[in-house]
């Protein structure tokens, strides 16, 4: 994998109040702090003030799970990529499938909010992948490769660098079915393969291209072998502190 950043995310989704986040952040700040890669907390905006407190100091990034693509204005209820910088929030999870299928997420919006997060500041880990109906039908790969596409329109070479790619078939999510590390390979690959079409070669080989789907600390291991799997983006293991910590371990 080269010189290329593992990065182990957890997504809490709507879990946790600030209180509840408080008593999370305190059993996983020792349980990470020798990790071998870069591990991120993605928490409800309710929680980032106490993330960013807590972490402060420590191995711990802190991200948001979803961000507005307008800079600022009248959009009752959204929260902008300045609001999480001036916070201190470093990454944002863009285009979740839940938030695809749940709050009409399409790729035209995922490449906005993209394009805002960058431009404010903000690494994004866009989320990609395939329905079982699609997978079942043979066009994973065509329609991840558009997914990606779409995403990245309009995002300068230099932006790439604070991108990551999340493949998460969403068959997996939160099912505890997951692919198997082979399936999540072949995507990932192509997802690197397709960003090699629009950037390079290089900028390809430095992109961090996670999987995502019921990972937990019995397949992290075999998943995170595989070559062009970077990292992991964790839902529900990543609510309880000694399971996050043995996937990130399995990351070093
Ligand atoms: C996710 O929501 O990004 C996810 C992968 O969830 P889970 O690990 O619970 O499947």
């Amino acid at each position: 994998k080269q010189n290329r950043k593992a990065i182990i995310a957890g997504n809490w989704k709507m879990n946790k109040t600030a209180t509840e986040a408080k008593a999370l952040i305190s059993e996983l700040i020792p349980a990470v702090k020798d990790a071998g890669c870069e591990v991120v907390i993605c928490v409800p905006f309710t929680d980032l003030v106490t993330a960013v407190e807590m972490t402060k100091g420590t191995n711990i990034h802190v991200g948001a799970e979803n961000v507005h693509f307008e800079k600022s204005g009248a959009f009752t209820g959204e929260i902008s990529a300045d609001m999480l910088t001036d916070l201190g929030v470093e990454y944002v999870v863009i285009g979740h499938s839940e938030r695809r299928q749940y709050f009409a997420e399409t790729n035209e919006t995922v490449n906005k909010r993209t394009k805002a997060a960058l431009a404010g500041g903000l690494k994004p880990i866009i989320c990609v992948g395939e329905s079982l109906d699609q997978r079942e039908q043979g066009v994973t790969e065509e329609l991840v490769r558009m997914q990606v596409k779409i995403a990245l329109n309009g995002v300068t070479a230099d932006e790439l660098k604070n991108v990551v790619i999340a493949y998460e078939p969403i068959w997996a999510i939160g099912t505890g079915k997951t692919a198997t590390a082979d399936q999540a390979e072949e995507v990932c690959a192509a997802i690197r393969k397709v960003v090699g079409e629009l950037y390079g070669e290089d900028a390809a080989k430095a992109l961090t291209v996670q999987y995502g789907g019921s990972m937990n600390p019995k397949n992290a291991e075999e998943l995170l072998s595989k070559p062009d799997v970077d990292g992991g983006l964790i839902g529900g293991a990543s609510l309880k502190a000694d399971q996050f910590a043995v996937i990130v371990d399995a990351a070093t």
